[in-house]
């Protein structure tokens, strides 16, 4: 497995692979955009071409992560057609930087179920049929207050998708924590990946976030913590880093950083010592 980190693109495209290279990270996730703007700002032909170029020099994948702003399940029609936008221009994005796609937060429950179904149903559909083929849909597990808590959620999600090939998911570690999957233990690790197996099918895991948790299990609270600072627990991540039925998959790093400055060198090393292989 990869280890990789959320780099910021602060600055350029170049700036986001020397913030991976310096810390040592083997794949970067970035932002197509500031995520609290619903504008896909992307990057010029010039940057991007040069960037498509550049970074299979330095790692193995490189993944967008989503703006934070879209709601498959918006009420409101003007927020749906935004987060429709937001996604159509990220996976074109992802095309022109030769990226695999972008990892994304389905949205809101609607009194505490995925509502809105043919709604999810159909804008899943448009955003699948107006962006190119290549460029994959990536659904994250949530931290259960949201879309996604659930993976009978994240199963719905991917049977509700036209072309089965272009979706998948994401699996947060702390999110799942937080939903109230006990992945601190070998067993629960384990009984989670048998749910995993049996709702959502191991190849449609197409990377993994691995991320402490600053708060206790089932706690609902989407708030990341350093590798062994939470209340996961170190082990964890070695169950996952050394499990070979995510062999060749990436994950990607979202701490605070011991530094406060995002992830870092230090968590980078705790991950590269867990994995034996
Ligand atoms: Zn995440």
């Amino acid at each position: 497995m990869h280890i990789g980190a959320h780099v910021s693109t602060s600055g350029g495209l170049k700036n986001a692979i020397e913030g991976g290279t310096s810390i040592g990270a083997e794949a970067i996730q970035i932002f197509p955009s500031a995520p609290l703007q619903w504008k896909i700002r992307g990057w010029d032909d010039k940057q991007c071409s040069w960037f498509k170029d550049e970074w299979p020099k330095h790692f193995k994948q490189v993944i967008f992560h989503g703006i934070y702003l879209t709601n498959l399940a918006a009420s409101d029609e003007s927020n749906l057609l935004k987060t429709k936008n937001a996604l159509v221009e990220t996976l074109r994005l992802a095309q022109k930087i030769g990226v695999v796609g972008t990892i994304f937060h389905p949205g809101s429950y609607v009194n505490g179920e995925i509502g809105n179904h043919n709604q999810v149903k159909n804008v899943i559909y448009e955003i699948l049929a107006e962006t190119p083929s290549e460029s994959k849909l990536i659904f994250e597990n949530s931290a259960g207050s949201t879309m996604g808590g659930k993976l009978e959620d994240l199963a719905w999600l991917l049977n509700s998708s036209s072309d089965n090939s272009r979706v998948g998911v994401c699996l947060d570690t702390c999110h799942a924590f937080a939903a109230g999957y006990d992945i601190k233990s070998k067993d629960g690790y384990e009984a989670y990946i048998s749910e995993v197996e049996r709702l959502i099918g191991l190849d449609k895991v197409f990377c993994w976030h691995l991320n402490d948790s600053k708060f206790e299990l089932g706690a609902k609270r989407d708030r990341h913590e350093n590798i062994g600072e939470g209340h996961i627990g170190t082990e964890t991540f070695g169950f996952v880093l050394n499990d070979p039925r995510w062999d060749g998959l990436a994950s990607y790093l979202e701490v605070p950083g011991f530094e406060d400055k995002g992830p870092d060198k230090q968590n980078i090393d705790i991950l590269k010592r867990l994995r034996t292989d």
